[in-house]
């Protein structure tokens, strides 16, 4: 294992604003994590965790203390495959990039996470936040979470009930926020299972097939998740600049019923309806997008070197030589003028690191 001085993390995320960690260490091997925590911890060095970096903003001075990429790799099932409804485990190293295991077992015919297509990050980020889109979450298929508990100071495996998933949310970074670093996710798939095309845009994506056409395949529905995300610019293209985000900024709130008649009150005293979502509408959310775009923010938004990506009223972007101030400021200027409109806070789905 070795230990880097003052790294820079801008070009670790994506992002790319940020200062330098103070110490840093790419970890292969489980071993590497155990020694590496004791370096932090005979130093007294506060520990960040970093994996893909899709879904951070780092402080522009950046973190004192040390910061682990988990870089385990590896893909393996069961040498007895598990042949209850087809069944298929796949045991899957924290850093293995997300979407290329999307790829893998959408080629070996495995159904279960073919609408997380072309999501940025690593197999160890995603149980996290819960990672979902298109109506499908990690939560569905996570069998089980194999991670370094750093208060006991061992290996543990968590099966998925004890994650705590929920939407956008895990024990990772809410009641355990700090406590795990994820060493290994095992996922349960369904071979030769449908693809799951609960989500309208999907829908919609195939109703153009003839009519008398086979169902969409794993692999269609894969390539069309891709073709959506690609036009809202939620998939990373080089050379795209509405792809330097760290994704969606803000979590579609979850309103009580009070919330939303109060929210109606004001959308027809501007003469505006609320859209509604069957996805959203079965979770008393409403759309933050939608929030956004009427409180005075348009897709292309400009503030300085910070902005809204042209694609996605959504995902604040980096214009190129942004700070992280740039962000955090349009984020506040956003929450703010959201709140006066709609009496909705808006609450941040990037994970704020250093500030
Ligand atoms: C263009 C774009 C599109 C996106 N679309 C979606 C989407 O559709 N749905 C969605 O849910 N998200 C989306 N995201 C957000 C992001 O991709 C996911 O949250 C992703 O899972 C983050 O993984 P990561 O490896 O990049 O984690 P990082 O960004 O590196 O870290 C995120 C958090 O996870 C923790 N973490 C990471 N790895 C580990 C580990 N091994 N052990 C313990 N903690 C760890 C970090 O400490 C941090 O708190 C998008 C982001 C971008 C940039």
């Amino acid at each position: 294992m070795t230990i880097q001085e003052n790294v820079p993390l801008a070009p670790l995320t994506t992002l790319q604003v940020g200062g330098a960690a103070r110490y840093f260490a790419e970890l292969k091997q489980e071993d590497e994590v155990r020694q590496a925590v004791q370096f932090a911890k005979t130093r007294g060095l506060p520990l960040f965790v970093l994996g893909g970096g899709s879904n951070l903003v780092v402080a522009d001075s950046g973190w004192p203390g040390l910061v682990l990429r988990i870089a385990i790799d590896g893909i393996t099932t069961p040498p007895t495959p598990d042949t209850r409804g087809n069944a298929v485990l796949f045991s899957v190293g924290a850093g293995v990039s997300w979407d290329g295991f999307v790829a893998q077992a959408v080629v070996q015919n495995c159904a279960g996470i073919e609408c997380l297509s072309g999501i940025p990050g690593s197999v160890g980020g995603t149980p996290v936040q819960n990672v979902g889109a298109y109506g499908q979450e990690v939560a569905e298929t996570i069998e089980s979470v194999r991670a370094f508990d750093l208060q006991e100071d061992r290996i543990v495996v968590l099966p998925n009930p004890a994650c705590g998933f929920r939407y956008r949310s895990s024990i990772f970074n809410s009641t355990e926020l700090g406590r795990y670093i994820i060493l290994r996710v095992n996922y349960r798939l369904k071979r030769g299972g449908a693809p799951s095309l609960k989500y309208a845009d999907l829908q919609k994506h195939f109703t153009e097939r003839p009519p008398k056409a086979k169902k969409p395949s794993l692999a269609e529905t894969r390539e069309a998740v891709c073709e959506i995300r690609r036009r809202k610019g939620m998939l990373i293209v080089s050379g795209d600049d509405d792809c330097r985000s760290a994704g969606s900024f803000f979590k579609n709130p979850v309103l009580s019923d009070e919330q939303f008649k109060e929210m109606a009150g004001r959308a027809a005293s501007k003469r505006l309806e609320i859209p509604s979502y069957p996805a959203l509408d079965a979770q008393r959310k409403v759309s933050a997008a939608w929030l956004v775009e009427n409180s005075g923010f348009s897709k292309g938004y400009v503030a300085g070197a910070a902005g809204i990506s042209h694609k996605h009223a959504l995902a604040l972007i980096n214009r190129g030589d942004a700070h992280a101030r740039d962000i955090v400021e349009l984020k506040e200027k956003i929450q703010r003028d959201v709140r006066e409109a709609w009496g909705i806070l808006l609450e941040p789905e990037p994970v704020f690191v250093g500030f």
